[in-house]
Formats: C-alpha cells, structure tokens, sequence
C-alpha cells in the first residue's frame, strides 16, 4: 500500500461563480475515503481558501492584491476545512488543518518538524488537508503556487505518488483545446517535455500546466511518480491508483534510485541559500559529472555571502549558471580562507549536494 499526495486546484473545487464546488468535493471525499479503506495514506493538498472566500465576501472598499488575498483566504479556508471536515465525518474520519508557508521549509529543523506533525497525523489514522497560509505569506515568499506546494510535501514525506488533478487531463503535444493536440500518457525518467506546454493558465488557482509540468519533472526525478489528471471524472483518483489504463492521464515515470530525503530537502532549497561558492571550470565538469564528488575548496575561485556551518549555498561555474546546491560543511569566513587550497575539508559533502540542473 502507498503514501499518495493529492493535489487538487481551485478550479475543481470551486464553481464559475466562486461558491464551493461541493458536488467534486464530495466525489473527492468519496474516493479518498476508499482508497484509506485499502490501507492507502492519503494527504490532501488543497487549494480554494481564496476563490471560496471571494464568493462570500464583498470588500467595502478596492483592496490592493494583498489585502484581497488575506480577507479572501482568512473567511475562504475555514469554509473549505468545515466542508471536508463534515464530508469525511461521514467516513468516521478525523481530518487535521496544515497551514504552512515557504520559509517552514528553509531550515533542516523547520522542515523536519513539519515532517514530523504530518507523520503523526497519518499514524493517528488523521488527514492533513495543507495548504499555503495566504493570511500571513509574504508576496515575495510565497510558493508560486500550491503544484510547487504539493511537490515539496510529497518529496518530504517520501510519498510514492503525488496525483495532481486540474481540469485538463494532463500533459497534451499542443493546447489541450486544440483536437489536433494529443495526449502524452507517459514522461519517461530525464525526458523534457516542457516544450508543449503553452504558457497560459485558466479561471481561479494561479499555478498553470507549465508550473505543474516542471514541478512532475523535478519532483519524479526524486523519485516520486507523478500523475497529472482531470479531476472532475467520476472515480478518477481510485481508477488512477487501480486501474490506470482506464483514465486519461499523464504519468512521469520516477528515476529509479530515489534520493535521500535530505537530498530532496536541498534540492528544493536554492531559494534559500545564504550565500554562494564559484567554482573553476574542472570543479564545475566533475560535480556535473556522474561520479559522486564533494565540493572541494581547491576548485573554489569566489566566496560571497556570510553563512554558518549546515546553511544552504549554491555553487556557480564560471560563466555564473548553477551547477549545484548543497549544505555546507564549515562557515562562510572558513570557505573564504581554504579557497584554492588543496587538502581542506570540503565545503560541501556529497552526501549534501544536489547537482540535477
Ligand atoms: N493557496 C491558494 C488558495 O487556497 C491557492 C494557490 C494556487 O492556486 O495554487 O486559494
């Protein structure tokens, strides 16, 4: 039995004029009810505070951006939890609110402490239903959307599946509007197929296809599978988990070693990093390389930034692209002062390192 992340857009869950869409929210329900039932995890990744709460409230005045979206969210999520809560009553199954934001996920502590709740949630028989806190979330710190959001939940509880249900069915080799368009059924492990994607995203949620499409990339290259789905089709989640031939879909195959969770955890991080290392153009080729290297300080040409030992650093190569992320094994004032030098400790184990760029 597996650990499956669900993801489901506000556009699934909310009607063209912004009232809960409770018919799918229930047939969701219904299905993750069943799946439980065979001993499957589940947690939900769940969207809609915002759209909910625009259709329930109307600002006395013009709101900036985001105002909106902190009136909206605050007066929306509690509509969208009550709604599950009294839908998985039904099963006689207690439903638990994650509210969470991008900077939990910037330290190893915070972000095993998440880990951690969510872990025993599930062991308690809960599910957590998560989503991003719009109250408090800063613009500039937010997620870019809730895709991003599921995809660094499924890596951290090192689920098997993350299921992504929007209101197309999937991946398609033009606009999906187009009948001359087909479907892609499956995104082989390392193949690119961000190319199709048109640039556009439609109604309520503000991810599009093409954030969904590079975080399936990313996320299965960790070794998560991940399917994409329409989420309005009756039984769509248990025939995806059961009987996937007979739902149209998109599965990107997951690279076959998985990586360690703590490597998940740096290769979600770069927005984090505290500073950063430039490296020459020998350092640069062996840590793109297939042999698994450490960072050495001989390789290093720059050090900017002040960070502490166990921070998050991006490594450069000489033309500025990244060539890595990691986590780095002394301070910023030791990389400074082992630059160059041979025989140093690394800055960065490769054990910490994270190079799929
Ligand atoms: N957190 C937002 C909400 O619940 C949705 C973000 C998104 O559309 O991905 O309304």
């Amino acid at each position: 039995m597996g650990r499956i992340v669900v993801k489901v857009g506000s556009n699934v869950l909310t009607r063209p004029d912004g009232k809960p869409n409770v018919t799918n929210m229930s047939a969701l329900v219904d299905q993750i009810a069943a799946l439980t039932a065979r001993g499957h995890e589940v947690i939900l990744i769940s969207s809609g505070a915002v759209a909910c709460g625009r259709g329930a409230v109307t600002p006395r005045r013009q709101l900036d951006s985001v105002a909106a979206r902190q009136l909206f969210s605050s007066v929306g999520q509690i509509r969208l939890i009550n709604i599950y809560n009294d839908l998985f009553a039904h099963y006689g199954i207690p439903v638990g609110q994650v509210l969470t934001q991008k900077e939990n996920f910037s330290s190893r502590t915070s972000y095993l402490n998440q880990r951690s709740c969510m872990l025993t949630m599930l062991e308690n028989g809960v599910i957590p239903i998560v989503n991003e806190n719009d109250t408090a979330s800063l613009t500039e710190l937010m997620f870019t959307d809730n895709d991003e959001l599921s995809g660094l939940v499924a890596a951290m509880m090192d689920a098997d599946t993350l299921v992504i249900l929007s209101n197309v069915d999937g991946i398609f080799t033009g606009p999906p509007a187009d009948p001359a368009s087909k479907l892609i059924p499956v995104v082989r492990s390392g193949e690119d197929v961000s190319g199709n994607v048109v640039a556009s995203k439609s109604g309520f949620g503000r991810g599009g296809m093409g954030t969904k499409c590079g975080i399936a990339g990313k996320v299965s290259e960790e070794g998560v599978r991940v399917i994409i789905a329409r989420g309005d089709r009756p039984d769509v989640l248990v025939d995806l988990i059961e009987r996937p031939e007979s739902v149209p879909h998109t599965l990107f195959e997951p690279r076959p070693e998985p990586l360690s969770n703590i490597k998940r955890w740096i290769a979600h991080s770069a927005s984090f990093a505290k500073g950063c290392v430039t490296v020459n153009d020998r350092a640069a080729e062996a840590l793109r390389g297939d042999r698994a290297v450490s960072l050495l300080p001989v390789g290093v040409t720059a050090v900017e930034g002040e960070w502490e030992e166990g921070d998050i650093i991006t490594i450069l190569d000489p033309a500025g692209s990244t060539v890595a992320v990691g986590r780095a094994s002394v301070d910023s004032a030791t990389a400074l002062a082992s630059m160059g030098c041979r025989g140093s400790r690394p800055l960065v184990h490769y054990d910490y390192l994270y190079t799929e760029f």
